[in-house]
Formats: structure tokens, C-alpha cells, sequence
């Protein structure tokens, strides 16, 4: 019989709270105040419902994450996912915490360069760049990572073209073990695409070949995902290393950390069971380190982390519209701010709180947003309290993805703060108006 490896144990916090006779505890603390300011004094002066952005956890959580990989390895780099969330304010102060920028479209690039990014420091990625958006890369000198063949020659022709030498990275997609495959993205590793591809950049010899890219998923819950991409990534550039003699600068690992949000459908809460940091940090640079990349060669390490950086720095905060019975007797509250607003409910189980004290009763309840839809269901079922009829709510951790996957749908799309660190608020995205919708569109003389 084979013997089993041996597995270090680990001990783990749980935080979910010991069951009593009576059952765990269903009690939802309240959150009254973001930051030393009060829900109800935010929601006055800025509407409901709101967006408030926490600036000294963006940069807490930005410290906590560098520190654990650079603590571990010597050259790391992140870069700041756009897509995650692109309010300028919001990539502006990762940019200055040192992180460059990460794009997928010509608009993201362009934001990219209107933050002061310098081009050199802005990674293109994505399936679709257009001719003139990888003309101004190339010529901005930007890293640009290669999705499939088509874009491989036409960045060949731009070379000619612009007589510049193209900064560029191939994306590489793999079997990680995690299931569906992500496949779509990139050149695979495992039939040789992306083999082939690289030896094609080296022999034509018309590009700077500076890195190799996978970005393997999002919301991974798994760090042996990574241990096991990086280990692919390092043995391409091994590969290139024998068969070239070319060292290539920097993996760029991608992003997908979880987020210690809690998945629609999962058992335990996402704050135990999401990897630290440090468990992520751990699994990659261990599995480079390992490898057979030589000591004087090792690359930069990049990250393009989104999610688990910025997630919990958001908070959502409006007001409670109504209370109601359902036929079968549930009880349904229905708040201010739908899934126009909160995309990521689709997703998540979000932690949803009253915003003032209330009875120690709860109920099994859905939350419902305000839109005309019966999609727009915010919490199909929660233990809740009896909110009334203008009492407010906060969602907590909605930093990511929500400020850029949101639609304008039946409602406006409401002011964004900032909370700045020393505890003042500035708003950073204004609240659409009529006006915002109407300057716009255009009807034609007939019908007016
Ligand atoms: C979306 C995206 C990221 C960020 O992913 P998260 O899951 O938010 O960490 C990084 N890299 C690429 C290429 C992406 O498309």
C-alpha cells in the first residue's frame, strides 16, 4: 500500500460562534457608524441609498497582502485590478501604495494613463484590444499580455508598422485543478499552445518577450490552485531559459483570491474558510523558489490581486421602504438598494446589518431590493430583525466589482463617499440625475 504524504496540520480560528442549547446565536450586530461617522448622519448628507469607500482599509489591507508576499520573495509587484473597481479615487490610492495598473479594455487603459499612470507600468490584458489600442500600448511601451494567435500577429505587424519593439507577455490558461476549466483565456499549457506560442515570439524576433501571465479564476478558495500555476509558469520560463538562452523579467500570477465574503450556498462563512494572504503568498512563492529557475534569473513577482483587495472596504447603506408578508407567511422586508446596485448578490450571501439597535427577535426573512424584477432579491433568506419602515441597513464588504458591474436600471445610481483616513468623507462618483441619463440620448426631430 502506497503511503499516504504527510500533511502538516493547521489550526484554524473559527468565527462563526460556539452553539449553546439554544442553538448558534442569530443575533446580528448592528453597525451604527463607518469610520467614527454615523449611518444616519452619512445617509443625511449624502442620500439613500450610498456607497461609502473605507481609505484606511484599502491601505491596511494593500500593506497586509504586500507584506506577506514580500516577506517571502524579494521582487514583488502588484497591479491594480481596474475592472474591480475603477473609481479614480479608488485606483489612485493604490497607485500610491506603489501598485501599477492592470487593464482589459482601451477605456481601463486610457483611465490608466488619465491617473498618472506611466505606460511602462500599465499590463494589458484581456481577450479584445483594438488595433489603435495596441498602437498606443506599444507605443507607451506597456506590457502586453497576448490572449490567442490573431493578436500575436497582429502585434507582429504593428511592429513593423510602428518600427517599436513590443513589450509582451503571453497568458497562459491550465489545468489547476479546479473545475470548470478556465480555458477561454490565453494559450494552454497543457497541449502545447502555449509552448508553441512562445517559441513563435522568440523566432521572429521582432518583440521584447518580458513575462509570462495566468490569471487561473476568481473567488479561489484553494491555494494548491496556485502552487500548481505557478509551478507551470516557472517551467515555461525554464523551457525558454534551455532552449533560447532568454530570461524572461516576471510571472504575473493573475489575481482570484477570495474575498471573505461568503458564497450563495456555502456551509460555513467565508471569514473561516477564505486563505489568508499569507496561505496564498506561502503557495506560490514556494512552488518558484523550488523550481529549477536559476537563483541570479528569479523573476519579478507579479500579482493582480482585485477582490481581496478591496472588498472589504466597501460598504452599502440606505433605508428600509417596507415590511411585508409573502403568501406563505414569510416575512419579506424591502430595502432602498436592489441588485442594480449590489451586482455581487447574485454571488454572495451578503452580510447584511440593521444600522441601530435592535429587538434580540429575528426571523427568517428575504430582502428584497426596490426594482420592478423578481430577480432583485438581495437575501433570498437571512435570520433578521424587524426593521421598520425608514430604519437604515448597511451591507458590509461590497468593495469589489459592485461600482463597476452596476446598471442604471429603473433607478439612478447613487453618490460614492470616501472615507479618508483621518475620518472625513468626500464624495468621489456624484449621483446620476435625470440629466446624467438624458445628455445622452438623442431623439430625432420627427419625434419630438
Ligand atoms: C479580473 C482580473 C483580475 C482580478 O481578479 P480578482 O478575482 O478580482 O482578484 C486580475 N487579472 C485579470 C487578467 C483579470 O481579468
Amino acid at each position: 500500500m502506497e503511503k499516504l504524504p504527510f500533511e502538516r496540520p493547521i489550526i484554524q480560528k473559527l468565527n462563526a460562534g460556539l452553539p449553546s442549547k439554544f442553538g448558534i446565536s442569530t443575533h446580528l450586530e448592528p453597525i451604527t457608524q463607518i469610520e467614527g461617522i454615523p449611518v444616519t448622519e452619512l445617509i443625511e448628507r449624502y442620500g439613500s441609498p450610498t456607497f461609502a469607500i473605507s481609505e484606511t482599509t484599502i491601505r491596511k489591507t494593500y500593506k497586509d497582502a504586500y507584506r506577506a508576499f514580500s516577506s517571502r520573495y524579494p521582487k514583488v509587484q502588484f497591479a491594480w485590478s481596474y475592472k474591480t473597481n475603477y473609481l479614480n479615487a479608488v485606483c489612485q490610492i493604490f497607485h500610491s501604495e506603489g501598485s501599477w495598473a492592470e487593464v482589459v479594455s482601451g477605456f481601463e487603459y486610457d483611465k490608466a494613463i488619465a491617473n498618472g499612470v506611466p505606460g511602462e507600468k500599465i499590463i494589458f490584458n484581456g481577450p479584445y484590444k483594438t488595433t489603435s489600442d495596441l498602437t498606443k500600448s506599444i507605443e507607451n511601451g506597456s506590457l502586453i499580455h497576448i490572449d490567442h494567435f490573431d493578436e500575436l500577429y497582429e502585434i507582429i505587424d504593428l511592429a513593423s508598422t510602428t518600427k517599436i519593439r513590443p513589450k509582451v507577455a503571453i497568458r497562459v490558461n491550465m489545468d489547476t485543478g479546479i473545475y470548470p476549466l478556465w480555458d477561454r483565456f490565453g494559450f494552454n499549457y497543457e497541449n502545447g499552445e502555449a509552448w508553441d506560442a512562445l517559441n513563435r515570439i522568440m523566432l521572429c524576433k521582432e518583440m521584447d518577450l518580458v513575462g509570462i501571465h495566468s490569471h487561473i479564476g476568481t473567488y479561489m478558495m484553494t491555494t494548491s490552485a496556485y502552487t500548481v500555476a505557478a509551478t507551470k509558469l516557472a517551467d515555461l520560463m525554464i523551457g525558454l531559459e534551455r532552449k533560447h538562452k532568454h530570461t524572461i523579467k516576471y510571472i504575473d500570477i493573475g489575481g482570484g483570491f477570495a474575498s471573505k465574503n461568503t458564497l450563495r450556498g456555502a456551509f460555513y462563512p467565508g471569514t473561516d474558510t477564505t486563505p489568508s494572504f499569507d496561505d496564498f503568498a506561502e503557495a506560490i512563492t514556494s512552488a518558484i523558489m523550488k523550481s529549477e529557475i536559476k537563483p541570479e534569473n528569479l523573476p519579478l513577482l507579479i500579482l493582480e490581486t482585485g477582490r481581496a483587495l478591496i472588498d472589504d472596504a466597501g460598504y452599502l447603506m440606505g433605508t428600509v421602504v417596507a415590511n411585508k408578508r409573502l403568501a406563505d407567511g414569510r416575512r419579506a422586508t424591502i430595502i432602498d438598494a436592489g441588485v442594480n446596485l449590489l451586482f455581487t448578490a447574485f454571488w454572495y450571501e451578503h452580510d447584511i446589518r440593521p444600522a441601530q439597535h435592535t429587538s434580540e427577535q429575528t426571523e427568517d426573512t428575504t430582502i428584497y431590493g426596490p426594482l420592478c424584477m423578481n430577480i432583485d432579491v438581495v437575501r433570498s433568506s437571512i435570520m433578521f430583525p424587524l426593521l421598520k419602515k425608514g430604519d437604515h441597513y448597511v451591507v458590509k464588504r461590497i468593495g469589489a466589482y459592485n461600482n463597476t458591474q452596476w446598471m442604471q436600471f429603473i433607478t439612478l445610481r447613487p453618490n460614492v463617499m470616501l472615507i479618508d483616513t483621518q475620518g472625513k468623507a468626500h464624495v468621489i462618483k456624484k449621483a446620476e440625475t435625470l440629466e446624467t441619463i438624458n445628455h445622452l440620448e438623442v431623439v430625432p426631430e420627427h419625434l419630438k
